[in-house]
């Protein structure tokens, strides 16, 4: 997803990433919203150009994280944000 797609969708779609109904101008449904920490939410009223990066971090951590988006210039780096999994045997 692209800045200006993250933006379109907050601004026209309808459809929170949850498949539930949102409001236009809304980033997230109610439900998703109410399960952002305190700080992510204030990210999302970002007005000066942090809003696709505070969408896309809220979008990790209600666990539905965004697809980096193509970039013809570099590889896109898979960023995790889990705790390191270790493997017990
Ligand atoms: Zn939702």
């Amino acid at each position: 997803m692209t800045d200006q797609e993250i933006y379109a969708d907050l601004v026209r779609g309808t459809t929170c990433a949850c498949t539930a109904a949102k409001k236009p101008r809304m980033s997230f449904c109610r439900g998703c919203y109410g399960r952002l920490p305190g700080g992510v939410q204030q990210a999302l009223y970002d007005r000066d150009g942090g809003y696709p990066d505070a969408y896309r971090r809220a979008r990790t951590v209600l666990g539905m994280p965004i697809q980096p988006a193509t970039r013809p210039d570099r590889s896109p780096t898979p960023v995790s944000l889990e705790p390191s999994t270790q493997t017990h045997k």
